[in-house]
């Protein structure tokens, strides 16, 4: 699933290509997808507006436009793709069983395109998400701050100061320190990949109860978030499945993960066989020695 450093990536790559551009037609080809706005009125609503903004908040992508904002989060497999005019269509640029595509040349429209936006000049804007978790919201102005959705959204870990959020840490808590990564109340943006890789350079276990942690260990916790959330956006972002870069091609921080997505391999650090547990339902790796549960 793509998480902050992947929607940022996203984000970047898409600014400079969209930024002025006008819509010259929208199709919403599944019209489930779209929330909090009648699909079948989409198509003119859009026409005719400037996308003035390329935004992020957590993991939603927001494009402003000259009245409306149209948020996109992309669920599981969303991807959001950008042909430039003159970009060659590559028909072997397909979805294969592995989930793995050809980077090369601009993605054709296929069954799995649910929304195309044609730019002035022959651009293309395409959200394709084979597993259609992914959402689409239209709203008015730059009405997305204070939607329910993304109103509630705790601060962006890439500006925090990691001394001032650990005194919002609640003290008495007793959920393990992952689930209160993973909370987009707590912080925005955070998901599976960052939270194990954010424990492990930190050196704490996922169980370890947020009571337990001591005032020293909330700080670098934060801290950590921030070096793995930047560090994932230096590489563009970690590509294990569906997620790409908007030219279709993968992000390279997979190969450079610590701990997520290696159970059962040796830590880089100590040559510890990497553990795989499950912390708030979710997949978890950790290195026992590295991560140790009990003070020693
Ligand atoms: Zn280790």
């Amino acid at each position: 699933m793509p998480e902050l450093p992947e929607v940022e990536t996203i984000r970047r790559a898409l600014e400079k290509p969209l930024e002025g551009r006008r819509i010259v037609s929208a199709e919403l080809r599944l019209p489930r997808m779209l929330l909090g706005f009648p699909a079948a009125d989409l198509p003119k609503k859009l026409k005719g507006q400037r996308l003035r903004a390329v935004v992020r908040r957590g993991k939603y992508l927001i494009l402003e436009l000259d009245k409306d904002s149209l948020v996109i989060h992309l669920g599981m497999t969303g991807q959001l793709t950008y042909a430039a005019p003159d970009a060659p269509v590559d028909p072997r640029f397909r979805r294969t069983v592995t989930g793995m595509q050809k980077p090369y040349g601009a993605h054709p429209v296929d069954k799995h395109t649910h929304l195309l936006l044609r730019l002035d000049g022959g651009g293309k804007l395409m959200f394709r998400d084979p597993r259609t978790f992914g959402k689409i919201l239209l709203v008015p102005g730059k009405s997305w701050i204070d939607h329910p959705r993304l109103g509630k959204l705790g601060p962006e870990p890439l500006t925090m100061k990691p001394a001032a959020r650990a005194q919002d840490i609640p003290a008495t808590s007793t959920r393990p320190v992952k689930a209160l990564l993973l909370d987009q109340e707590f912080l925005a943006g955070v998901g599976n990949i960052y939270a194990d890789e954010a424990l492990f350079h930190a050196g704490i276990h996922p169980k370890r109860l947020v009571k337990s942690l001591k005032e020293s260990e909330k700080t670098a916790l934060l801290e950590a978030v921030k070096v793995v959330l930047r560090k994932g956006i230096k590489y563009q972002g970690t590509t294990f499945s569906d997620y790409r870069k908007p030219d279709g091609t993968s992000g390279t921080n997979f190969e450079r993960l610590m701990v997520y997505g290696r159970g059962g391999k040796p830590c880089r650090t100590c040559g510890t066989v990497l553990h795989k547990t499950v912390v708030a339902q979710r997949g978890t790796v950790f290195c026992p020695l590295c991560q140790p549960l009990k003070k020693k």
